[in-house]
């Protein structure tokens, strides 16, 4: 049977624990005691990137990030449940759980300003093709409705770059450097930000060292974007590079 159809005829389940859902909450893809599980980030953390301060010196993390990237927060941290619920934004086909997730983003990120707009982080052509939609898009479309922003996708991506978690920040910002470049250059972006002053919010499902949204950062200040900001889902537990 089809699984649009299954769920039609059995009761919702908690995709991550199979628990049976309350009737009130079976669009949920996502059951209460399993989002509980998912840990915040919290202070102290680097301004700028949202990292846990090092115990020593400047953060090294976002200290080669184009200028214009002013700030990146992250939801919860990445670790057993809430990496399960990424793999099903992005393995499972299931675009629908970025409602889920983008509802506990909504519940620990302050929202962008007024007139600021959601940028998702873009798949390459064939990745899109093969996956069948962007799951950073998926989680900027729920975002920006909850928090009335627009979503505009000014971004294309040239190349997928491999996920290579044991680089160093630097190398993996080697790594991916030129993998994105705006679209419409600056027309497009002197539509998207009606003033100089509206941010930019990128929209990401995972962050690792930041290096792919500091590309994508670089792409959108190259075409004249001043003032950027990144949301994500999760925060990956990197190895401390200091
Ligand atoms: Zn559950
Ligand atoms: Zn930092």
């Amino acid at each position: 049977m089809p699984s649009a159809l299954a769920q039609l005829f059995l009761p919702a389940e908690c995709l991550l624990c199979q628990a049976v859902l309350p009737f009130a909450r079976s669009d949920d893809l996502v059951c209460a005691v399993c989002r509980h599980r998912w840990r915040p980030v919290r202070p102290p953390w680097c301004e700028r990137c949202g990292q846990p301060e090092p115990h020593f010196g400047p953060c090294r993390l976002c200290r080669d990030w184009p200028g214009a990237l002013e700030r990146v927060r992250s939801a919860v941290w990445l670790d057993g449940p809430a990496r399960r619920a990424v793999h099903a934004l992005k393995y499972g086909g299931l675009p629908r759980i970025a409602a889920d997730l983008a509802a506990v983003m909504g519940k620990h990120l302050a929202p962008p300003d007024e007139g600021a707009c959601l940028v998702p982080v873009p798949l390459a052509p064939r990745r899109l093709r093969r996956r069948g939609y962007n799951q950073s898009e998926a989680l900027a479309r729920a975002l920006g409705a909850a928090w009335r922003r627009p979503v505009r996708g000014l971004l294309a991506r040239l190349r997928e770059t491999a996920t290579q978690t044991t680089l160093t920040p630097a190398a993996r910002l080697a790594n991916v450097a030129g993998a994105f470049q705006a679209r419409n250059g600056e027309a497009g972006m002197r539509n998207a930000a009606r003033s100089r002053r509206s941010a930019l919010v990128l929209v990401d499902d995972v962050f690792t060292t930041g290096a792919t949204i500091a590309a994508a950062a670089r792409a959108l200040a190259q075409a004249g974007a001043t003032r950027i900001t990144a949301v994500t889902f999760g925060r990956a537990v990197i190895p401390d590079f200091t």
